[in-house]
Parts: C-alpha cells; sequence; structure tokens
C-alpha cells in the first residue's frame, strides 16, 4: 500500500511540477516512446509470441503498426489539437476572447487487458501524455511477458516519475484504485468495469470504460458471400477470437446458413491450410482459465466444423456452430474465443428486434449490396461502432471514435478522440473593463425594458463575418439605446 502511495504521490508531484505541460516535453515523450518501440520491436514481438502465440507479422501488425500509427498522427497534430480553440460569440461577448482551453486533467490510471497487451496500454498512453498527464500504467497480469517487459521499458524511455508502471495482479489493482486519480481509462469485462466505476466514484473521478460485449454480423441474403465470409473469418478467427469487437454470432435466415458455412470453411483452408494447428497465424488461448470456459459454451450444440482442442496447448481449433438456439449459454456471454454459432432469422426485421432485445454491442456489423439496408440497420439500433460490409476496420480509422455505449462502456479514444479524453475543455472568457454601460442590463434593478433588451442580445447570433460587418455601428446603436435607458 505505502509503495502504492509513494508511487502516485511521485506522480502528482511531477505533475505538480508543470514539466509535463509544455508541447515540447510532450512532444519529446512521444518521440522517445517512438524510438522505444522501434528499438526494441524484437522484445516486443517475443513477448506477444509468448503470452498468445502471435507470429511475428501478425504481432507487428496487430500490436505495433498501430502504436506506431498513432504516434506519427499524435506528433503532427498535437499543436493544433492543444491550441485555443475560438468559439462563436453572442452580442453581450461580441468584444471579448472566447475560447475552450485543452488542459491536462493531472494524474491518469490506465488499466490495460490481456487480449492486445501492448497496444492497449500504449494507445491510450499516447493520448494521456499528448494531453499533458502524469499517467500510471497498470498493464494486464494475464498477459504477463508484455507486462513485464512495458514496466522495463517505459522507464529506460521515459520520464520515470510522470510515467510509472505498477505490475501485479487483481490485489494490486483494486489497491490502486483505491487512490485518487484525476480519469481512469479502464480496458476489460463489464463486471470489473462495475467495480472500477464504483472505486472511481469514491473520488469522483471520471472514467473511460472500454468493455466488451457480443457483437453481432448479420448477412443479408442479397450478398456476395464468398467475399463476406472470407472478412467475417479474417475477424472472427484473429487472434483466436480474442478481439473485443470481433463478430461474436451472425444471423441470416435459413436459407443460406449452409453456404455461409461453406464459404467460412473454405476460407479457413485458404489462411490456415489443412492443419491450423501448425499455422504460425493461428494464436492460442491465453490460459486453462479461458480454454474451458470457451471449451464449456460448445457442450450440446450442433458443430458444422471445427471443435478439436488441445488443452496443454490452449489449442481451440475455428469451429462453427449452426442452428443455435438463442437461449443457450453460447448466446449468453460474450464468447471470447473461436467459436462462431450462427442463430437464424426469417428476416431484417428479425435481426434488429434480436440486437435491439439485448444489451448494447461494442460493435455492429452487417453485411448487404443494398447500402439502404445498411442504413435501415444503423438507423433502427445502437452500438459502440460499425462497419458495414467488413469487420473490425471502423477501429483502425483514427478519426473514428473508438468506444462502447450502455453495457460495452462508455468514453472513447483513438487519434484526437484520446487527446480530448484526457483533457479538461477549459471555458474560457477574457473581458475587458470598459462598455459598462452595457452590463448595467444585468445589474439590480430589474426592469422590463432589461429583459426585452437582454432578449434582443441572446436570442440574436451573429456570425464572426457579420459581426465584423456590423460591430461599430451595432455598437453606437446599443450605447445610444443604453445611454437612454439608463439616464438619470
Ligand atoms: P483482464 O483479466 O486482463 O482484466 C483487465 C484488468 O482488470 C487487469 O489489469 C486486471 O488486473 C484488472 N482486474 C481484473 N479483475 C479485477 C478486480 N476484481 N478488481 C480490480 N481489477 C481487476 O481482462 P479481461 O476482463 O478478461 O478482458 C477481456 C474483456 O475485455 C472482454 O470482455 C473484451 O471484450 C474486453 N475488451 C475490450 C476492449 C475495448 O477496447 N473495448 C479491448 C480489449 C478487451
Amino acid at each position: 500500500m505505502e509503495r502504492m502511495q509513494h508511487v502516485i504521490a511521485r506522480a502528482r508531484a511531477a505533475f505538480n511540477s508543470g514539466r509535463s505541460r509544455p508541447l515540447e516535453f510532450r512532444i519529446q515523450q512521444l518521440k522517445a516512446l517512438e524510438r522505444m518501440v522501434q528499438e526494441k520491436e524484437k522484445e516486443i514481438l517475443a513477448a506477444l509470441h509468448a503470452d498468445l502465440h502471435k507470429s511475428g507479422p501478425n504481432a507487428y501488425s496487430h500490436e505495433i503498426l498501430g502504436v506506431l500509427v498513432e504516434l506519427a498522427l499524435v506528433m503532427e497534430k498535437l499543436p493544433s489539437w492543444a491550441a485555443p480553440q475560438p468559439v462563436k460569440k453572442n452580442l453581450m461577448t461580441m468584444r471579448d476572447e472566447a475560447y475552450i482551453n485543452f488542459e491536462p486533467l493531472g494524474v491518469v490510471l490506465i488499466i490495460g487487458a490481456w487480449n492486445y497487451p501492448f497496444v492497449l496500454v500504449m494507445q491510450p498512453l499516447i493520448g494521456a501524455i499528448a494531453a499533458g498527464n502524469a499517467v500510471v500504467v497498470k498493464p494486464s497480469e494475464v498477459s504477463e511477458n508484455t507486462a513485464k517487459l512495458v514496466a522495463e521499458l517505459l522507464p529506460q524511455y521515459l520520464d520515470r516519475e510522470l510515467y510509472p508502471v505498477v505490475t501485479g495482479g487483481v490485489p494490486e489493482t483494486t489497491e490502486l484504485l483505491t487512490q485518487r486519480f484525476d480519469h481512469i481509462l479502464y480496458t476489460g469485462n463489464s463486471a470489473v468495469g462495475k467495480i472500477v466505476m464504483a472505486a472511481a466514484a469514491k473520488h469522483l473521478t471520471p472514467v473511460t470504460l472500454e468493455l466488451g460485449g457480443k457483437s453481432p454480423c448479420y448477412i443479408d441474403k442479397d450478398c456476395d458471400l464468398a467475399v463476406a465470409c472470407r472478412r467475417i473469418t479474417w475477424g472472427k478467427y484473429m487472434n483466436c477470437g480474442q478481439t473485443c469487437i470481433a463478430p461474436d454470432y451472425i444471423l441470416c435466415e435459413p436459407s443460406i446458413q449452409s453456404q455461409v458455412v461453406e464459404n467460412i470453411k473454405a476460407t479457413l483452408q485458404e489462411f490456415y491450410g489443412e492443419d491450423v494447428k501448425s499455422s504460425p497465424d493461428y494464436e492460442r488461448i491465453i490460459n486453462k482459465r479461458h480454454f474451458k470456459r470457451v471449451m464449456g459454451l460448445l457442450e450440446g450444440q450442433k458443430i458444422a466444423h471445427g471443435g478439436e482442442s488441445d488443452e496443454a496447448s490452449c489449442f481451440i481449433a475455428p469451429t462453427i456452430l449452426t442452428d443455435v438456439s438463442p437461449d443457450s449459454k453460447v448466446m449468453e456471454e460474450e464468447i471470447f474465443g473461436p467459436v462462431l454459432p450462427i442463430v437464424t432469422v426469417k428476416s431484417v426485421e428479425e435481426a434488429t428486434e434480436f440486437i435491439n432485445r439485448r444489451e448494447k454491442p461494442l460493435a455492429l456489423y452487417v453485411f448487404s449490396n443494398n447500402k439502404k439496408l445498411i442504413r435501415r440497420v444503423i438507423s433502427e439500433t445502437s452500438s459502440g461502432g460499425m462497419t458495414g460490409n467488413d469487420v473490425l476496420m471502423h477501429s483502425v480509422l483514427p478519426d473514428l471514435p473508438f468506444g462502447g455505449v450502455g453495457n460495452s462502456g462508455m468514453g472513447a479514444y483513438h487519434g484526437r478522440y484520446s487527446f480530448e479524453t484526457f483533457s479538461h475543455r477549459r471555458a474560457c472568457l477574457i473581458r475587458d473593463l470598459k462598455m459598462e454601460v452595457v452590463n448595467k442590463l444585468r445589474y439590480p434593478p430589474g426592469s422590463q425594458e432589461k429583459v426585452d433588451l437582454a432578449k434582443f442580445f441572446l436570442l440574436k447570433h451573429c456570425s464572426h463575418s457579420r459581426v465584423g460587418q456590423f460591430i461599430s455601428a451595432l455598437l453606437g446603436a446599443v450605447k445610444a439605446v443604453m445611454a437612454k435607458i439608463f439616464s438619470p
């Protein structure tokens, strides 16, 4: 406990020293982070392989590339994001300076999850540094090799006091959560999300919760099934199904179910060959606990493909389940493994009803040649994000916010949204001490004339260009009217 308090007190003292605030310092730290990723690439890839059996190319493209792209974007855009943002003024404030000032929140806690253990701590860290905060990083203990490496590397490259790493499991995270932070970004399951939020509430600390859930995938029968199934297979079985926005289950009409199965089977063959187990591109389940949990979901189900497993190596083959009952166990909880249930529905209406009866998902996927149908599903449902005619891809576009809604989370990050998540938008209005005659409008004694004038001032908004044109004429008129009203 004392050690934890000491780490946070040191981070707070470093933040209070003001050194994390200048833009040059933030960019210098981000550059150091970039150097770390480039120089320690081999070590990072090795840790990801040890934790999740990720191959070099997969680990690079899923975890390292995204971090480098985010760093490049943030370093380029930070000066414009961090600049004071002028806002539209009204007649009462047209002579004033009115702007939003983005200021750091203070000491931020980032709690990572194990499924993309590197990118899930690095990406929020980049945003929190960019916004000028001190950051306590808590990687997931479940992916222990990556956690150990992050704890070793960050202090070699970054300011040690401002950006400490705390390792450990549930007891350490529980202890951390008793401390006061200025923002917490947690990635993980919804049950722990509630624990994090309750702990944060004790200090009125705002939270960003990046949670999970069952992300549905509707396939319309007017669709190129070969292309749709290739894209779905890629997103579902990547990282052995352990992706928060993986399509969790398929909804389609009974008439296309067997074609969907055949197309996914053909793609699996194309991606992983005859022997999936020996494919370098196929990952493993993180640990025995999750292995048993995922295998338990297969009980009583009709396995159309896959189902093979090896507990010793935490291998579960890519599996497809057909004619799955909506009430079965596999349709209750997020699968988070390489098991793809197909639930048949009679129509797109039934699909949207099915989706809307459940918790709001983190992602939603719709495949159809008919873009109108896709837009209709968007307008009739809700989810954290969505992609039409593909999967996962909305999460890699930095101009789109990444986050959940309802049970799948709150708040968002990535790119500019990370910067904003870790900043306070301070409302700034700077006036001068002249034109006191105008201010008499808001001082006692009240009168109907004053109310009428206030209505005139506040209900009529002016654009900057119009203000430019009319300012002097208007001010002259206002002054004359005010002088008349307030003359003794
Ligand atoms: P996990 O077990 O790694 O837990 C995440 C963190 O929570 C860890 O750092 C751990 O120390 C801490 N923790 C666990 N139990 C705790 C407790 N009782 N009290 C306090 N802290 C505790 O990760 P997980 O929850 O198994 O992750 C999988 C889930 O995360 C899935 O639901 C997945 O969809 C979701 N996820 C979401 C995103 C996203 O960006 N929205 C990304 C990845 C994973």
